[in-house]
């Protein structure tokens, strides 16, 4: 089987490692059209729970036991969320989680691709529709892994039945020296309204930060004609208080646009198309919020590398058939809880009139929505309980235990 996948992303180079690692007969070409060692973004939450975590390194671990040490290798965890609730007082939300940097996986994922004999081309962008047609008679399967705004999926809306719904709000994507202990969010009032912000750590001495807001506010404050360097000396005002004098960075966004970007949902009814198939953030998108558009390109990655291992051309349709129907379900899911997260996030302005500690415990549940099955005083009171010093310290001493020996993960 000669498969081209277009993208290197998390999820095109998982494939490839998967596709190499269970099929050596495969031929693999990623072709990236970023320069090696350049991506968008800064660390993301590899998981949200121990059993998250677990979760993953089993996925991956089966797929390729050497990326998924590298992932927990590359790690760092967070043991406590906090949020600066609207008022300023720091409510805390319990849970631990994972962090690794974007590049730091990108990196770890080509060198496995590559070491299984794979090739990884950087610098080679895929330019247009025409050329994907050409490449699709050239190769047994074109894998779309090019990310949300895939421009060959667009040219073939009505093929792969895609909705695309944009958002309402705005968000930037920012790097800082801060090493964010805690998962933290922090809530501020503005002359044009609420702005938010979430961080945490992904490496022992660097953290990332996204902060958000309305159309509404992003407009009022001046953010759709500010460039990156006005972005995050605004922003760097605003969130003082939670940065203790580290610098906000920003990357630069795509020519002629700024900084700050629309989160958009896509879906798609079909995610094949003849010898064409969507993976990743091209098939599917979760708003952010619940920091899993990775973790599901990579088990995208992993379901089609085991499906297609072992078939030759002719086991192709069966083949793509059992990979949408092993992703799909989970992937609604995931889309239904973002989808109430990414609510929760929109209608800041009226959970700000909570007390600080339902406004916490209303950020807390928020992805569950009514699906919380327990009596809502009994939340409030654990809740409550959690706001302990002892019942922190426990926690944390939990959260470590968990993990097991932590290492240190290096800045990147
Ligand atoms: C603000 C923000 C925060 C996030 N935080 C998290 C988080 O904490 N945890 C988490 O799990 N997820 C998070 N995500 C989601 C995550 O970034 C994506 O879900 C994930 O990157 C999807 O991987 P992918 O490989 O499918 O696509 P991408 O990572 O988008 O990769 C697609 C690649 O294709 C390349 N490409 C595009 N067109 C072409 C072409 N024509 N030729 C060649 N190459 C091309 C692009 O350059 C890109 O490198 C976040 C997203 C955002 C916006």
């Amino acid at each position: 089987m000669n498969v081209l996948v277009v993208g290197g992303g998390p999820g095109g180079l998982f494939l490839a490692v998967a596709l190499r690692r269970l099929d050596p007969a495969c031929r693999v070409t990623v072709r990236e059209r970023r320069p090696a060692g350049t991506t968008h973004g800064w660390g993301i939450a590899v998981a949200t729970a121990a059993s998250d975590r677990d979760d993953l390194l089993r996925g991956v671990g089966a797929v390729d036991p050497e990326t998924a040490e590298a992932l927990r290798r590359t790690s760092v965890g967070w043991e406590s969320q906090v949020v600066v609730a609207p008022g300023g007082r720091r409510v805390h939300l319990g849970g631990s989680g994972w962090c690794t940097s974007r590049q730091r996986l990108i990196d770890v994922l080509a060198g496995r691709a590559r070491a299984l004999g794979a090739e990884v081309r950087f610098d080679a962008e895929v330019p247009d529709a025409e050329v994907t047609d050409a490449l699709a008679g050239e190769h047994d399967l074109v894998v779309l892994a090019d990310g949300a705004g895939s421009r060959f999926r667009r040219a073939r809306a009505d093929r792969f039945g895609t909705t695309e719904s944009p958002g309402g709000t705005r968000h930037v994507w920012l790097g800082t020296s801060m090493p964010l202990r805690d998962f933290t969010y922090a809530f501020e009032r503005t002359t044009a309204g609420w702005i938010w912000c979430y961080g945490y750590r992904h490496a022992a001495d660097a953290g990332t930060v996204i902060v958000e807001c309305s159309a509404q506010t992003w407009a009022g404050l001046g953010f759709d004609t500010a460039d990156a360097a006005a972005t995050t000396e605004t922003l760097s005002r605003i969130f003082a208080a939670h940065l203790e004098g580290h610098p906000l960075r920003c990357r630069p966004g795509e020519p002629g646009r700024g900084p700050w970007e629309s989160f958009t949902t896509i879906r798609n009814e079909r995610w094949s198309d003849g010898n064409l198939v969507l993976l990743g953030d091209a098939a599917h998108t979760a708003h952010f919020s619940i920091g899993s558009g990775t973790t599901m390109a990579l088990a995208d990655a992993a379901a089609l590398g085991r499906a297609l291992a072992g078939r030759g051309p002719d086991g192709l349709p069966a083949a793509v058939r059992a990979y949408e129907d092993e992703r799909r379900p989970a992937v609604l899911a995931l889309q239904e809880a973002a989808a109430r997260s990414a609510g929760w996030f929109e209608a800041v302005d009226r959970h700000a009139q909570l007390p600080p500690l339902e406004f916490g415990l209303s950020l807390r549940l928020r992805r569950s929505g009514d699906a919380v099955d327990a009596p809502p005083a009994l939340l409030r009171g654990l809740h409550r309980a959690t706001q302990w010093r002892l019942g922190r310290g426990l926690r944390r001493a939990v959260a470590r235990r968990r993990r097991g020996t932590r290492r240190r993960a290096p800045a990147g």
